[in-house]
């Protein structure tokens, strides 16, 4: 970015240093990832200057001929990539495709099954604050405290007793697999749409490392910038006779323009995730959450279900006698990076909170594999329980001098 340099320096300062940051500490953030320079470059494209409100072949505005190549390639990627009969790519972002879900299958009022926000769902399952919990009217399931897997049996309960018009899966900080086969024969038994947010796993079912959804559900959601490795933004999946629907709510029900940059750089990172590459990266992620929760639980750290399936894992910091927000300070001074984040049943606030989530999909796309997770674990435990900020730091200095993000 040099032009930049001399027109705006503040910007270009800040940029610099969050480069900076990028390359130096060990991202460990479960819904971040780093994307490649291609993706990078049509991103911070021309594409940006071009209005195309509606759909490939059937916009508003005229000189679409070009990106309406763009937004079809990106459809049939997706789509072949998921082995999906339809999708919809315009979402600005995993909340906008939700929404748009809600807005064409339900009226305000509607009951909906969702995942509780505390025991690993998302905002936009039916919490109270966001716009889904405040016009739908949302009832939770969670995990079994005795288990800390997914209640299935108290879903399929509540399915019976509320008979709601769509039941929604997927989750944020929920580290086993879902049994998407399972929640979608209550679903049918019940008469519910089944919907499912496959935002955090995108990219490891794209990747054959997480069973999929799409022979299960009515409509999956997602965002492409998680495991999916792409820019910053939403799609939609469904069945055929569902896109028409779909397409609406998007635009020009909850949309306006779709950003054709956005699109254009989706497009390139489902082409990457279509090469045998990115699925023996998705492999990797898993194999690497799964040494680093092994790690540190042998280090004497409580995880949630004792392990995890998928690309993240959530530590109980209550056996250690710490918090949340405490570890994620402390884990930030020796440039490791994470979020603090409750743990069902949890005693201290949504500001407290007694856990840490941890994922893998960043240090993955460094290069790093199953050796280099010991060290992070033990990175982890320096600076957590022993206390030793010099240890952890010379891990981490070595990991990231070793595994370039960016400066190959
Ligand atoms: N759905 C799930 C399951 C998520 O974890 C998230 C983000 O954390 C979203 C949706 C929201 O995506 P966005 O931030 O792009 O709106």
């Amino acid at each position: 970015f040099s032009i930049i340099k001399d027109y705006d320096p503040e910007i270009y300062d800040a940029m610099a240093k969050e480069l900076y940051r990028q390359e130096n500490n060990l991202e460990l953030i479960a819904s971040e990832n780093l994307v490649s320079k291609e993706v990078i470059e049509v991103m911070g494209s021309h594409l940006t200057n071009k209005y195309a409100e509606g759909y490939p072949g059937k916009r508003y505005y005229g000189g679409c001929e070009y990106v309406d190549v763009v937004e079809t390639i990106a459809k049939e990627r997706i789509e072949k990539l998921f082995g999906a009969e339809y999708s919809n790519v315009q979402p600005h972002s995993g909340v906008q495709a939700n929404m748009a879900v809600y807005f064409a299958f339900l009226k305000p009022g509607d009951t909906v099954l969702g995942m509780d926000l505390a025991h690993g769902g998302h905002l936009s399952h039916g919490s109270p604050v966001s716009m889904s919990g405040s016009y739908y009217n949302f009832i939770s399931y969670g995990i079994n405290k005795d288990t800390e897997i997914l209640d299935y049996e108290q879903l399929e309960m509540l399915a019976r007793k509320h008979h709601p018009k769509m039941i929604v899966a997927g989750a944020s900080a929920y580290p086993r697999f879902i049994d998407f086969e399972r929640i979608a024969k209550v679903a049918k038994e019940v008469g519910a749409l089944f919907m499912v947010d496959m935002a955090h796993i995108a990219g490891l079912i794209a990747g054959g490392a997480h069973p999929s959804p799409i022979p299960h559900a009515d409509i999956v959601t997602t965002t492409t910038h998680k495991t999916l490795k792409g820019p910053r933004g939403g799609a939609i999946l469904c069945r055929k006779e569902l896109g028409k629907a779909i397409d609406k709510a998007i635009f020009p029900g909850s949309q306006g323009g779709p950003l054709m940059h956005i699109i254009a750089a989706k497009a390139v990172a489902l082409k990457e995730a279509l090469t045998p590459e990115f699925s023996q990266y998705q492999k990797q992620v898993a194999a690497n959450a799964n040494v680093l929760a092994n790690t540190l639980m042998d280090l004497g750290f409580k995880l949630l279900s004792n392990g995890t399936d998928n690309h993240l894992m959530l530590l109980d910091l209550r056996n250690v006698g710490l918090t949340g927000k405490f570890a994620e300070k402390a884990l930030d001074q020796v440039h490791i990076t994470a979020n603090k984040n409750a743990i069902p049943f949890d005693p201290e606030s949504p500001f407290i909170t007694s856990g840490i989530r941890l994922g893998t999909p960043a240090i993955t796309a460094r290069g790093m594999k199953e050796a280099q997770m010991v060290l992070v674990g033990e990175a982890i435990h320096d600076c957590l329980v022993k206390k030793d900020n010099e240890a952890a730091m010379k891990k981490v200095e070595n990991l990231v001098k070793e595994f370039p993000a960016y400066a190959k």
